[in-house]
């Protein structure tokens, strides 16, 4: 009967029977449910990327260490001045220089 024909998988090209084997996410070859998984995560993976440009491209902040005065650019805040390096002096200056 034609479901117990077995398909090749486009990816592994295993021999499996129809039952397992799913369109690819494409919807233009197919695939077993091994290799569909695989595919499925990979693009489940490749989602965040887009996520992770976004927060490269964030603007730098300017921040001052308020014991030595000096002031820097980054986009995160950090604990320690990379100046004097004392810690918990940082902080953020929004707009322009407070003097
Ligand atoms: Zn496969
Ligand atoms: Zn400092």
């Amino acid at each position: 009967m034609w479901w117990d024909k077995k398909v090749q998988c486009n990816k592994c090209n295993q021999q499996v029977p129809k039952d397992q084997i799913r369109a690819d996410l494409k919807g233009n070859t197919w695939v077993c449910e091994t290799c569909y998984q695989i595919l499925k995560e990979k693009r489940e993976a490749a989602k965040f990327v887009p996520e992770k440009k976004v927060e490269k491209s964030e603007p730098l902040k300017k921040f001052m260490c308020t014991q030595c005065k000096y002031s820097f650019e980054s986009r995160k805040l950090g604990k320690l001045c990379p100046f004097c390096g004392r810690a918990n002096t940082v902080s953020k200056i929004d707009g322009s220089l407070p003097w």
